[in-house]
């Protein structure tokens, strides 16, 4: 079958596989819908996970059921799914002690378009059926569904690791779909003021609608001098980071922060070896300032619960999606469109 892959950093390019083999906890599935994610632009044009060679990109796809192994309950052929970019192995010993997203390796619960061929082709491969697919509630599009798997986990999984006082104050540093979503997250577990730093005007006007209350311009002066300037001086309960780079965004995230705040990352980092923290505004490293970061969530049950949250109207996932295209051929322009970010993008989508 053909798919669209990494041929080595910094080239892509179609390529023919073979279907893989459905193992008898497996399921092999036809993408009806993908989108592509800024981490893939890392692998590719950054090397940010090394070298790759012929691997299929893509991790966000919502899908028809094509094949089950013998020991799959839950799913037979034709069921539609929400696919989890994050598909771990349930009986690792990681995910005993609550971190599935690390199973077998650190970040090897990210398998699609990692170590494994991603779901930008006809067919693809999903390890532990019963445990990692969602059934696609009736009432939630494939495209919205396709903003959950990734998206919606990462970033929300960003606010709830930002330990969000009930009415305290956040700042989300980045609003691509990932800040976005993390925005959404803070105004459901109860943030009051949420500050979004970011300038692309379709994504300032998602984030007002997602609940940001004030919306800082990054090229306008530091971020925490106008997060302090917002504040009376006193700094955030909690800070997010989603975007930014490893020259600034620390510092600015550490110093936006009040004395036992949190600083949640969820920024895939490369362009440079070394995180700074700042010393000082750090209060030298006593100011109970904690910083906390992840992989996003996979697996059925958070699918099933981001799927809820969306069926019942807290939030609308499809908000994210500003272009969609048809038919495989098109995922080469939406990958490349995710790499060039024009102003008017914050996801494209393919429907298949
Ligand atoms: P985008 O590139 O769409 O968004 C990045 C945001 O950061 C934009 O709002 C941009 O602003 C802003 N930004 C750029 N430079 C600065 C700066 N100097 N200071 C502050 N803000 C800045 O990315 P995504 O939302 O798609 O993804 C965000 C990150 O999350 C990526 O690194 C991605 O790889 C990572 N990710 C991590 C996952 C995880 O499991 N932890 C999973 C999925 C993604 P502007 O509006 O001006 O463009
Ligand atoms: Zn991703």
């Amino acid at each position: 079958f053909k798919g669209f892959a990494m041929k080595k950093i910094g080239e892509t390019g179609w390529v023919e596989k073979e279907v893989p083999k459905c193992g008898p906890m497996d399921a092999i599935i036809k993408p009806t819908c993908v989108s592509p994610c800024t981490s893939d632009i890392h692998t590719v044009w950054e090397g940010a996970i090394g070298e790759r060679t012929d691997m299929i990109l893509g991790h966000e796809a919502v899908g028809e059921v094509v094949e089950v192994g013998s020991l799959v309950t839950k799913f037979s052929p034709g069921d539609k799914v929400i696919v989890p970019a994050i598909t771990p192995d349930w009986d690792d010993e990681a995910a005993q002690r609550g971190f599935p997203s690390q199973t077998t390796e650190p970040l090897g619960g990210w398998k699609f378009s990692n170590f494994k061929d991603g779901v930008f082709g006809e067919r693809f491969h999903v390890n532990m059926a019963d445990g990692n697919l969602a059934h696609l509630p009736e009432g939630l599009s494939d495209e919205g569904a396709c903003m959950l798997v990734d998206m919606w986990s990462t970033g929300m999984m960003g606010s709830e690791n930002a330990d969000i006082p009930l009415g305290g104050t956040v700042l989300v540093i980045g609003i691509g779909a990932v800040g976005l979503s993390a925005i959404a997250g803070a105004k459901l577990l109860g943030a009051s003021k949420i500050f979004a730093a970011g300038t692309r005007p379709i994504s300032v006007k998602v984030a007002k609608e997602y609940g940001a209350t004030d919306i800082i311009n990054y090229k306008e002066g530091t971020i925490d001098e106008q997060v302090r300037d917002l504040t009376n001086g006193e700094g955030v309960d909690s800070v997010i980071i989603a975007g930014g780079n490893l020259e600034n965004t620390w510092k600015e995230a550490i110093s936006s922060a009040k004395a036992g705040g949190t600083v949640s990352n969820v920024n895939y980092l490369s362009g440079a070896d070394n995180v700074f923290i700042p010393r000082v505004e750090w209060g030298c490293g006593m100011s109970n300032i904690n910083i906390k970061n992840g992989l996003c969530p996979g697996g059925a049950v958070r699918m099933e619960r981001l799927a809820a949250l969306a069926l019942v109207g807290r939030q609308d996932p499809e908000l994210l999606v500003t272009h969609k295209f048809r038919g495989l051929e098109k995922i080469e322009d939406a990958l490349y469109l995710m790499k060039e970010k024009p102003k008017d993008l914050i996801k494209p989508v393919v429907l298949l």
